[in-house]
């Protein structure tokens, strides 16, 4: 490694947080120069395969000449304007496209800066809602063990209050109602009394709930587990029925990752509201949206306190993010993805699911593009990220919970090489 690679991995340890890691005792980083298609490389000259999309959000895979070409075209014309008092053909655009995709009435949207934010959103949306209709006491949230919301505080107010990263922050956190996880997972027979618990919870307190909220079908950063479509489906009745909204977080589940457009898409329900962020653009920036149907937004609309809804950050509809989700939503409106995405699924359960059959292996787990080996016993992150790095992947796996979701555009032999990887740790390593 040269001295100044080397200088700039020291300055960067001592003074930049990387995404939950201590600043005293961080784990190491790896220098990236570039990435293209589906591989990263690196400054010290290793190209690694890449396994994650960047959390979920590089769909198209890196440097893709579409959205490249948006970005550029965007940055000529202007990079930002303020979106109060004005507005731009970018935000137009891919708010069309949104709409277009999403499933309807979901037809008003909110463009926020980031997954976190459209969170936060989508609860001031519910409790906004009911506060405009004259019930401010329908205040609470309800929501399922093992979910993740975001690192905000209302987000965090949902995500697991046990498992979660956030449980040092519980006392300063709003009260919210939850209930066990789905028991019943995804390709299980459905089991009629899974709802038992929510419902009896929503018979008892209807009356405070403004929302559920649930990561649709796949649990991410709180376990990946993926649950019975048919729970969706029995929810979406029960929020009817006891007159409360259905919040979908789409952030990791929308745009094809589970092999259907949006995860609700499997149970075949639109939520009042549905939030979504990452691959939005393509991993390129930070953007995210909160939908929802005529019936709220004029309900708030017509509420009190002028009817506006209270949130405006200074980069909303930032013109380049929007240049690039647009272009991002044009090539899901294109629709390679209904083939790449069930090959993945395809080749993760020939490649990975043989290996349920170790003893370091607790499950594996597929749906979609998603792959996700759970271990007996967890990872240690650092030694293994660096044995990845040497087979030429990459791969970030937490706790015992050894997954990946790649590009759309990853060629075979290179998920090849990914579940070789997690092969050869689970052979050589785990065991
Ligand atoms: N919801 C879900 C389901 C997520 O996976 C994430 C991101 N991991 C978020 C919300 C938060 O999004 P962001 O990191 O963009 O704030």
């Amino acid at each position: 490694m040269s001295k100044s690679l080397h200088q700039a991995i020291q300055f960067d340890q001592q003074h930049i947080w990387h995404p939950y890691t201590s600043m005293t005792d961080p784990l190491p980083c790896y220098h990236v120069e570039s990435a293209h298609g589906c591989e990263i490389k690196l400054s010290t000259g290793e190209h690694l395969v890449d396994g994650m999309s960047s959390w979920w959000a590089a769909i198209h895979g890196y440097n893709h000449p579409q959205l490249n070409e948006a970005l550029h075209a965007q940055a000529d014309k202007m990079s930002h304007v303020m979106f109060g008092g004005l507005t731009h053909q970018p935000a137009i655009e891919m708010v069309e496209r949104l709409i277009d995709l999403a499933p309807e009435p979901l037809d008003r949207v909110f463009i926020a800066d980031s997954g976190s934010v459209s969170v936060e959103v989508a609860i001031k949306m519910a409790l906004q809602y009911w506060f405009s209709i004259g019930k401010p006491q329908k205040n609470q949230l309800l929501t399922i063990r093992g979910g993740y919301h975001g690192d905000t505080f209302a987000a965090m107010s949902v995500c697991d209050p046990v498992n979660g990263m956030h449980h040092m922050f519980r006392h300063a956190l709003c009260n919210q109602r939850f209930v066990e996880r789905p028991a019943v997972v995804f390709g299980e027979q459905w089991d009629p009394n899974s709802l038992s618990e929510i419902q009896q919870t929503l018979e008892q307190h209807h009356a405070d709930i403004a929302a559920v909220i649930v990561e649709p079908v796949v649990q991410g950063a709180g376990g990946m587990r993926f649950y019975h479509p048919e729970y969706l489906s029995q929810l979406r009745q029960l929020c009817d029925e006891f007159g409360v909204l259905l919040i979908a977080d789409e952030i990791a589940t929308g745009f094809g990752r589970t092999g259907k457009l949006f995860g609700c898409d499997h149970a075949g329900i639109v939520p009042d509201i549905m939030c979504v962020g990452k691959a939005l653009t393509g991993g390129y920036m930070t953007l995210a949206a909160t939908l929802t149907h005529r019936k709220v937004a004029e309900a708030i609309g017509q509420g009190e306190g002028g009817g506006a809804l209270m949130h405006g950050p200074t980069f909303m509809g930032n013109p380049l993010a929007c240049a690039v989700a647009s272009a991002s939503l044009a090539l899901i409106q294109q629709g390679e993805w209904q083939t790449q995405v069930p090959q993945i699924e395809k080749q993760l359960n020939e490649q990975l699911k043989p290996l349920a059959n170790s003893p370091a292996v607790n499950e594996v787990r597929v749906l979609g593009a998603i792959g996700v080996v759970e271990l007996t016993q967890p990872v240690d992150v650092a030694r293994t990220q660096a044995l990845f790095v040497e087979l030429g992947v990459w791969i970030r796996p937490f706790g015992r919970l050894m997954y990946i979701m790649p590009p759309y555009c990853i060629s075979s032999a290179q998920l090849t090489q990914l579940t070789a990887a997690i092969s050869h740790y689970v052979t050589t390593v785990a065991n």
